[in-house]
């Protein structure tokens, strides 16, 4: 195949819908045989479909990324089955439990760390077997929340991870590059894709909350959300080599939507 990504291998984790869905699609429209990670394979199978159709190789692989051994399953197949892994996209994330700190229950908080930041630090770990056998990219999603607080939202275990996920990505960028593994972290500002059906929001919030709605001109660059399309042409960017000389970037893709 030709393309940018002709002859790489893949994995990406949320890739049945929106960011992960979007990039795993363009990833593999230019030549990447894309493994994709999700919770359940229903969604995954459609991307895979859609792949498929466009021409492309994919293959679904159900995968808790907040249960290392989980991710550490998955990730082997993918080595086993493509005999190496070129780029790690670590996407998949949740908002979760959105409740003011006092009353924010630990389990919530703990679920949000561990899908979004502990399931990345076991994405990255678990690939790098793979990865430093010819070097490659790792590509993290963040958010505008991982630098920015937001009034009224409940966000603080989400903004934690976001930030956490930031550090990390730094932290991996130094660690590997000796292995000529490249790590960057996006941040995007509000997409337009399933993640708010994951949003728990407490009775309490109410009486925090001012209401999360977008005020005009929140959206400055084109008065609307990005589109997940939009950034998977950063990513495709990020894990090509097109960004050979670009690690421990963090990366903002929000039509400056954080400047605000
Ligand atoms: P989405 O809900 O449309 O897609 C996320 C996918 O991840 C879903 O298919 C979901 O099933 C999967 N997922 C959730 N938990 C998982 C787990 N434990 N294991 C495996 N897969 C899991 O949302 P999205 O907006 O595409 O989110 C992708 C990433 O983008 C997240 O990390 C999110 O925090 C980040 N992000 C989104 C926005 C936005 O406005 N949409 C903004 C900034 C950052």
């Amino acid at each position: 195949t030709n393309g940018r990504m002709a002859g790489k291998v893949a994995v990406v984790t949320g890739a049945g819908s929106g960011i992960g869905k979007a990039s795993a699609i363009l990833l593999a429209a230019e030549g990447a045989k894309v493994a994709l990670l999700e919770l359940t394979t229903d969604t995954a199978e459609e991307t895979k479909q859609e792949i498929e159709k466009a021409g492309g190789e994919a293959f679904a692989i159900e995968c808790d990324v907040s249960r290392p051994e989980s991710v550490q399953a998955a990730v082997r197949r993918v080595g086993e089955t493509w005999g190496r892994i070129d780029v790690v996209f670590a996407n998949a994330g949740i908002n979760g439990a959105a409740a003011p700190i006092e009353t924010m229950e630990i389990e919530d908080w703990n679920r949000t760390l561990e899908t979004n930041l502990r399931g990345t630090f076991a994405t990255v770990k678990y690939s790098i077997p793979y990865l430093k056998k010819q070097g490659g990219s790792v590509v993290i999603t963040s958010s505008i929340n991982g630098s920015r607080a937001f009034s009224g939202t409940g966000f603080s275990a989400y903004s934690s991870s976001k930030a956490g996920q930031v550090a990390f990505a730094k932290m991996a960028a130094l660690e590997l590059a000796r292995y000529k593994i490249r790590v960057n972290v996006i941040c995007p500002g509000a997409i337009e894709t399933n993640i708010g059906k994951n949003t728990f929001p407490s009775d309490d919030l109410k009486k925090i909350a001012i209401p999360v709605e977008y005020p005009e001109g929140s959206h400055p660059l084109e008065g609307r959300p990005g589109k997940p399309e939009e950034v998977a042409k950063l990513v495709l960017f990020l894990g090509s080599d097109d960004s050979s000389h670009i690690s421990g970037t963090e990366i903002f893709v929000d039509g400056a939507e954080s400047l605000l």
